[in-house]
């Protein structure tokens, strides 16, 4: 018999499994991927059912390869989505996901009022489109029969679980990203409730991130074709559980990750509060919290970047990058003076401004498109830069960043990204740092001692380009302060 948990991480592009036996050793994985709908602008929608098809779709396959049921699934999930439901836990609407923006004016009105600081200390979630509470208070201000027909406002974690277990259940971590639950309390927060006008109940039960329940019903049984033994443990937010996967509870190191947007997160025993950066703050469990800043602006830039700025493309994905990236080793450290703000998508932190661009500054005959590859990819480090230095100005110094994402592919990028910073890098978990982290959690839950991650490799800074780094840091700042204003007529 092989014994394994199954780790799920409920994605926004994608739901991806991962099967770990009991010494950590991954043996197996499943990944299924649904569309993402912008039917307006500033709206970003998803399907439920599509999710849920593409969850089920996980457990089966895995099961199918490895021919057993697994002692345990747990799970990882996105956050910041919103799905009103009717008692049945019927959707009432297309699910919005962290990326839809439309109320976006709430959340200024909010940020901007008497009551914006204390809620963000209350509920440790930055006060923007992406937080269930402005888009509960949209929904009430927009969609008025909507929402008063409401049920239960719930996130996609809770409508699997809902399908599982005919319950209302949500873990401490995901309501933490929800802008409505007292990460000092561990309770909905009534003034968040008041200000979305709704009552706790119409928000799920709140349960630990360890919370642990068997017996699923009989319809998800029999779709699932698992054994009726196996257990389920809730787990947390994708954020939190990536940081448990990749060792990163010590003091002194942080997660950085570059996939499609990006973010650096450190783990602590007390909330880190900045109100002009807006810090979020979201529980692991009941006294660990993930503080940190996400920007919108990662990999996506570099894919624009591929394909604006080379002709590859004739290529496809990882052709297309390796080839991308070859071009850019003769270029110097610094882009020979060319700097880039990748504002492409707006970006939250730390600037939080939705009408910040994309700017290529100073740019002089010289510069080929390789000059533009590498500014591009030297500006997404030193936004993720910007976010890291706020975190250590408020927070003890950090010395190595565990770092994960797409990016890692490129050896080059890697070193950009240690050279800006000046930090060690350590890649200490290939597989899903989420899934892991969700593993770990029902590993504790089932009291089965947590394995060892390997470190895998470590990248040291060269501290010379470390040096004229510092300085090129220095303009970005600039470039972006002086221009925010022009940005904000443009995009008015
Ligand atoms: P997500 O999980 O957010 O969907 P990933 O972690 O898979 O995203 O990262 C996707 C991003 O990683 C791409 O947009 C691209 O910028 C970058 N990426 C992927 N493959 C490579 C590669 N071989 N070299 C450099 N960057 C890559």
């Amino acid at each position: 018999m092989r014994a394994y948990i199954l780790g799920i991480d409920i994605g926004t592009g994608s739901t991806k499994a991962v099967a770990v036996n009991f010494e950590g050793k991954p043996i197996g994985e499943s990944q299924f991927y649904y569309p993402i709908s912008n039917p307006k602008p500033g709206y970003q929608e998803q399907n439920p059912f599509q999710i849920l098809e593409a969850f089920k779709n996980c457990i089966t396959s895995i099961i199918n390869k490895i021919g057993e049921s697994p002692i345990a699934i747990s799970f990882s999930c996105a956050m910041h989505t919103l799905i009103p439901v009717d008692k049945d836990c019927w959707p009432l609407a297309e699910m919005m996901t962290w990326a839809d923006y439309r109320s976006e004016s709430i959340a200024e009105r909010i940020r901007t009022g008497n009551e914006g600081e204390l809620l963000y200390r209350a509920c440790g979630t930055p006060i923007h489109a992406m937080s269930p509470l402005c888009k509960i208070i949209w929904l009430r201000e927009n969609i008025h029969d909507l929402f008063v027909n409401t049920y239960k406002f719930i996130s996609i974690k809770e409508f699997i679980w809902h399908y599982l277990f005919n319950e209302f259940e949500v873990d401490y971590s995901i309501a933490s990203s929800s802008g409505l639950f007292n990460i000092l309390d561990l309770n909905w927060d009534t003034k968040a409730c008041e200000l979305a006008g709704i009552t706790s109940n119409q928000l799920s039960n709140l349960v630990k991130t360890t919370y642990l329940r068997d017996k699923i019903v009989h319809k998800a049984l029999n779709e699932l074709n698992l054994n009726p033994n196996t257990k389920f443990v809730i787990g947390a937010s994708d954020g939190c559980c990536a940081n448990l996967g990749s060792d990163t509870i010590l003091a002194g190191t942080a997660a950085l990750t570059i996939g499609t947007s990006g973010a650096v997160r450190i783990t602590g025993k007390k909330p880190i509060y900045n109100f002009n950066s807006m810090t979020f703050n979201y529980l692991l469990n009941n006294q660990t919290y993930v503080s940190g800043g996400a920007i919108n602006n990662g990999g996506i830039v570099f894919k624009w970047l591929v394909n604006t700025f080379t002709n590859e493309n004739t290529k496809t994905g990882e052709d297309a990058y390796n080839s991308a990236l070859n071009q850019i080793k003769n270029i110097a450290v610094g882009s020979d003076d060319l700097v880039f703000l990748p504002y492409l998508y707006g970006e939250r932190a730390p600037i939080w401004d939705t009408k910040s661009c994309g700017v290529f500054f100073n740019i002089k005959p010289s510069h080929t498109s390789a000059h533009f590859l590498r500014a591009g990819l030297e500006g997404i480090c030193y936004a993720l830069f910007d976010v890291l230095t706020t975190i250590e100005t408020s927070s003890a110094p950090i010395k190595q960043l565990n770092i994960s994402g797409g990016f890692i592919n490129s050896p080059i990028w890697v070193q950009i990204l240690a050279d800006i910073t000046g930090k060690r890098l350590s890649i200490v978990q290939t597989e899903d740092a989420s899934a892991i982290g969700a593993i770990y959690l029902a590993m504790e839950a089932l009291d089965i001692s947590i394995p060892k991650n390997e470190n895998l490799e470590s990248i040291e800074p060269d501290m010379n380009n470390h040096q004229q780094y510092n300085q090129a840091f220095k303009l970005f700042k600039l470039l972006y302060t002086n221009l925010k204003d022009t940005m904000h007529l443009i995009n008015r």
